[in-house]
């Protein structure tokens, strides 16, 4: 078969065909880039819309109470829970990947006392290397980096001094997707606490938080679960840890009872403590709408597609793209790919520029990587094939 033809197969019994309906895609362009801002979902603008003009604009202030603008943190974090495979009251959404992320270290770190090391993976993303470092400083830990094919080892040298150790599900340059179940164990023979960036994970892989045993977990939702730009970002904390949590941004959203206006603080029970201050409504709002998307679909048919698209992407590459100077970076074992390719070229920054002006939409990261993000919901093995068949045209 030619891979128009196995194209066509998969597309035709793709049981998550349907789903791109729920996608508002400009005609002619095939998105890739799904994992950097994930496409618009088609009830976004009108429930924004709705709650502009209803709840801000006609019930007012009543809206905080009675329209559930308060709880919204803690409701559309149990959504998200779903996809995380965490229980609920476990999740909460708020500010960005980076603050969430600098509340997980020192929280974590403050389960530790004592302890001196926090962990990081050495290829981690930019904005979690600053601030591991800067957590680390603040707490007067010792900041130790490891690749993550060595991060067992760094953990278990580390002993009984580990804290904390801290690393990304997917690799965002290479898609590759590492083993949170068994790093997470070796974490724990060691006595630490871990923390994983799951911002290249959630709504493309399956996650099991509560079965693994994960401590804290935090993620963007404007990736993969297309909340829209700056959606807010979801922190997790294991329950076994909610009594002894100790929130370092105490804002009064996580007060037990905010409206009384004491003066000290005193946390709330449970997941609701891991708040701050006022939520953004209309953000949050966006993201509730957008989830929508992922109500009646499983993680593991979103993984299945996902793997069958990343796979035929790779044979592809192999058929068309042979002797054009591409390498495949992203692991070829199925187990080790997260939602995207990742291809090597030394052209890379013009031939994605040129990509994108043809209506193929992908990015790349310095030097030379070509990332192409795979979301399930809307794209199709057609929509590869058209991709790679356009890089063979321009090389
Ligand atoms: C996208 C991404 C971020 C982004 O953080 P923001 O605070 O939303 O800018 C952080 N960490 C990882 C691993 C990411 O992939």
């Amino acid at each position: 078969m030619t891979t128009a033809e196995i194209a066509a197969k998969l597309d035709a019994h793709d049981p998550l065909a349907p789903a791109r309906d729920r996608f508002l895609l400009p005609a002619g362009t095939v998105y890739l880039d799904g994992n950097s801002l994930g496409a618009l979902p088609a009830k976004v603008a009108r429930t924004v819309g709705h709650t502009i003009t209803k709840q801000w604009g006609e019930d007012l202030i009543t809206s905080w109470f009675r329209g559930g603008w308060l709880r919204l943190p803690l409701t559309v974090g149990d959504r998200i829970g779903r996809l995380l495979g965490a229980g609920p009251g476990q999740t909460v959404v708020g500010d960005t990947t980076s603050v969430q992320l600098f509340n997980a270290l020192i929280a974590a770190a403050r389960l530790r006392p004592g302890r001196r090391v926090l962990l990081m993976d050495a290829g981690g993303f930019p904005t979690d290397r600053y601030l591991a470092a800067s957590a680390a400083r603040l707490l007067g830990l010792e900041l130790r980096e490891a690749p993550m094919d060595r991060f067992a080892e760094a953990v278990r040298a580390a002993g009984d001094q580990l804290a904390v150790a801290t690393a990304s599900a997917v690799d965002f340059r290479t898609g590759e997707l590492w083993d949170l179940a068994g790093l997470t164990r070796a974490t724990h023979d060691a006595g630490g606490v871990v923390v994983w960036d799951l911002s290249h994970a959630t709504g493309a892989v399956p996650l099991a938080l509560d079965r693994d045993g994960i401590d804290f977990a935090v993620g963007c939702s404007y990736k993969f679960l297309s909340g829209g730009p700056g959606a807010p970002a979801y922190g997790y904390v294991a329950r076994r840890h909610h009594d002894r949590l100790d929130h370092p941004l105490t804002g009064w959203h996580g007060h037990a009872d905010p409206f009384a206006m004491e003066p000290s603080y005193r946390p709330a029970d449970g997941i609701a403590r891991y708040r701050s201050g006022t939520p953004h409504i209309l953000s949050l709002v966006a993201l509730d709408a957008a989830l929508d998307a992922f109500c009646d679909v499983e993680p593991e048919q979103i993984r299945a597609k996902s793997l069958s698209l990343s796979a035929f992407f790779i044979d592809c590459v192999d058929e068309h793209l042979a002797g054009r100077g591409f390498d495949v970076v992203t692991p070829r074992e199925p187990q080790r790919r997260g939602s995207q390719v990742t291809l090597r070229h030394k052209d890379a920054e013009e031939l994605m520029a040129t990509l994108i002006e043809r209506g193929f939409i992908g990015d790349v990261r310095p030097p030379n990587l070509l990332r192409f993000g795979l979301n399930a919901l809307y794209v199709s093995h057609a929509d590869v094939l058209a991709t790679v068949r356009e890089l063979h045209a321009l090389t």
